[in-house]
């Protein structure tokens, strides 16, 4: 059984016995929705996502990048993987710090890999490193 969740969204392909997923579980969704990159998960079905706006600042006459994080609830049946771009929807406090659950998952992030590496983020760095070596050995054979 599938709930109607009251937004247009790809159903999530499998079950899942998830409290807290607004398909399956007693979750309602409702309030702000936005888009961001999945850039951290841990063991309890919690991701940080995080995206950037531009902000003006009218004495410069230039525009600024910030950025805002957020932690999410990510359900079982989505579990979306670090670097993919998803759908989040505002919902009742599910913990201390999360308010918002995953809806949908639109699909890894172009070149996510290299933008975190490039912000000197190390865990990113040795994956590109192992994947340069990978290549490196397919082209060899
Ligand atoms: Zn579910």
């Amino acid at each position: 059984m599938i709930k109607n969740i009251g937004i247009k969204v790809k159903q999530p392909g499998i079950e899942c016995n998830d409290k807290k997923c607004p398909f399956h579980g007693n979750l309602a969704v409702r309030g702000r929705g936005f888009v961001g990159t999945i850039i951290k998960k841990d063991l309890h079905g919690t991701a940080t996502i995080e995206w950037t706006y531009k902000h003006l600042i009218p004495k410069y006459e230039r525009k600024e990048t910030r950025r805002t994080r957020l932690h999410v609830h990510n359900p079982k049946c989505i579990n979306a993987e670090v670097g993919d771009i998803v759908r989040i929807m505002q919902t009742k406090p599910i913990s201390k710090t999360k308010n918002f659950v995953v809806i949908e998952n639109l699909g890894k992030e172009k070149g996510f890999a290299e933008r975190m590496a490039a912000k000197g983020e190390a865990k990113f760095k040795e994956k590109e490193k192992k994947e340069e070596a990978e290549t490196k050995e397919e082209e060899q054979e």
